[in-house]
């Protein structure tokens, strides 16, 4: 009997690309890992996705609680980045002060954590100056 019929769907495709950064969750209220995901819908026949609709969309979640956000292009990119510094980390490639330090850049760069005096680089400190020697 021939089977006449055609099967189409618009499934959600769905890809990680891994632990990213580690942040606090005030979702559930664990320090625990972000990962990026990128999600966007194809329009596919008899299960074979063929034809990617709309624009992927990009989000940052927790890996505990699947909460999180969106993000736009720049800050994927960076993040993207970020990813492979956490492999790197994870590998054993990285030292521990190394990546809190490309941490702070990121998170830094992204969200902006430190106040905005330090963003030229140029620090205003009334301190003492430490000198070497
Ligand atoms: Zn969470």
């Amino acid at each position: 009997m021939a089977l006449g019929f055609i099967i189409f769907g618009w499934p959600k495709r769905t890809k990680s690309y891994g632990p990213t950064i580690p942040e606090y969750c005030d979702h559930c209220d664990n320090e625990s890992y972000f990962s990026l995901f990128k999600s966007r819908r194809w329009f596919s026949l008899f299960f074979i996705p063929f034809l990617p609709l709309g624009f992927a969309k990009r989000y940052l979640l927790c890996n505990v609680c699947q909460a999180g956000f969106e993000l736009d292009q720049s800050e994927w990119k960076r993040l993207k980045e970020f990813t492979s510094v956490t492999k790197a980390f994870h590998d054993g490639n990285l030292s521990e002060d190394e990546y809190l330090e490309a941490y702070d850049n990121v998170a830094t760069e992204l969200w902006g954590e430190f106040p905005s005096e330090l963003e030229d680089g140029t620090p205003q400190s009334d301190g003492p100056t430490e000198t070497m020697g």
